[in-house]
């Protein structure tokens, strides 16, 4: 039986590109970048090489890139760095994270901003919900669970104006924008100016790189704790002797996911597109999630009055791997809360799959998705 993966937004197959560029490192440059003979500093020319080249698509300086070991360390670096830095300070976090955004946040008492029924923050909730505590707003860039899009420049543009406000006022706290860009890679511009954040975190696994790859964006002048302290690497912000084939593999993985971004996403909203109203042709009451403005990948569909986990172990049984809710998670009981928050029930949200497209899927697994659909809820 032929396999056809459609959770992309989980794990991504490495490139062959990708694990090539890792293999010396594994083997025959070994050595430590932080010692001092020739070997060692040409692992340390390459760990630079790489860094100034994430650097350079993120349009940053290399000294404001920080590696880490997935998306999950750098969004604990960003949410607890900053909660340390600041203990004052409040932080506001969109109601649609990923749980490695909500968990640390919540830890500092972080309140939610609200997001309408597609996934998109409501901007007037977020302008109201800032105070002059407020030191860090936190908003995923592509829903992982939706695929929903935020406005990142409009949030960004409020929070110049707070500081400008501040400023005037003599309030000397700061106001920083995160966001966690680990679906992100493949389909957006990750330049972080354009972008307005102040701290921008990726995944190398989901960009057809290594899992436990990733880095932090750290914009100049943002002060924030380690989380790891030890020997001092990374700027002092990430203790350990650096994983370079990691490192290695995830600059690698970023310059070829960037270069081929624009043809990727046109080619994956055509099959999405098609994907989507084949089904909703044929299946009146599906529903699609996440609005018009989505990462080109996703397609969460409620089917209402299905059970997401026998669907899922139906489709499975034909050979098609999706999602119920996220993988990201360790598996819970309890229905997804980015679905809740867009105001599905818990029993709509019980009915909810995620398909999530990448480099291999082609029209002819569009195909034999909804058929292996119809059989299992028409013919069944
Ligand atoms: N953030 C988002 C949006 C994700 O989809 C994931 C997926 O796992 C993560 C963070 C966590 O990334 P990692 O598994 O690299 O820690």
């Amino acid at each position: 039986m032929k396999k056809i993966y459609l959770d992309y937004s989980a794990a991504t197959p490495m490139r062959p590109e990708v694990y090539e560029a890792m293999r010396p490192f594994f083997s025959d440059k070994f050595y430590n970048p932080s010692a001092i003979y020739l070997l060692a500093k040409d692992v340390r020319d390459q760990l630079e090489a790489a860094r100034r080249s994430v650097a350079g698509l993120l349009g940053a300086r290399p000294a404001e890139i920080i590696f880490t070991a997935g998306a999950t360390e750098a969004n604990n670096l960003a949410v607890q760095g900053i909660g340390r830095q600041f203990p004052d300070g409040e932080m506001l976090v969109s109601s649609i994270e990923h749980e490695s955004v909500a968990a640390p946040a919540g830890l500092f008492g972080a309140r939610q901003i609200p997001v309408d029924s597609h996934g998109v923050i409501i901007l007037n909730k977020l302008s109201n919900l800032i105070n002059n505590k407020t030191v860090l707003v936190s908003v995923i860039m592509a829903s992982n669970e939706l695929g929903t899009i935020q406005p990142l420049a409009d949030i960004a543009k409020i929070i110049s104006d707070v500081r400008r406000q501040r400023q005037n006022k003599g309030n000397k706290l700061p106001i920083y924008l995160h966001s966690d860009a680990a679906q992100a890679g493949n389909y957006f511009d990750l330049h972080t100016s354009r972008l307005g954040v102040d701290l921008l975190s990726l995944n190398g696994g989901k960009i057809y790189g290594p899992k436990q790859s990733g880095a932090l964006y750290v914009k100049a002048g943002v002060k924030l704790q380690p989380l790891i302290v030890g020997g001092g690497q990374e700027f002092g912000l990430r203790a350990g002797t650096e994983n370079v084939a990691a490192i290695i593999g995830l600059a690698k993985a970023l310059e070829l996911a960037q270069a081929r971004r624009q043809e990727e996403s046109q080619r994956l909203a055509g099959l999405r597109k098609t994907f989507e109203k084949r089904l909703t042709g044929k299946f009146e009451n599906v529903i699609v999630n996440g609005g018009k403005r989505r990462a080109p990948h996703i397609s969460s569909l409620t089917f209402p009055g299905q059970d997401n986990e026998r669907l899922l172990m139906q489709l499975d049984e034909r050979g098609i791997m999706c999602a119920a809710g996220s993988a990201c998670s360790a598996s819970s009981q309890e229905p997804s809360a980015v679905l809740q928050a867009i105001g599905l029930s818990k029993e709509l949200a019980q009915s909810t799959l995620r398909f999530s497209f990448g480099a291999a899927t082609s029209p002819a697994d569009i195909d034999a998705v909804v058929s292996a659909l119809e059989a299992i809820l028409i013919n069944r």
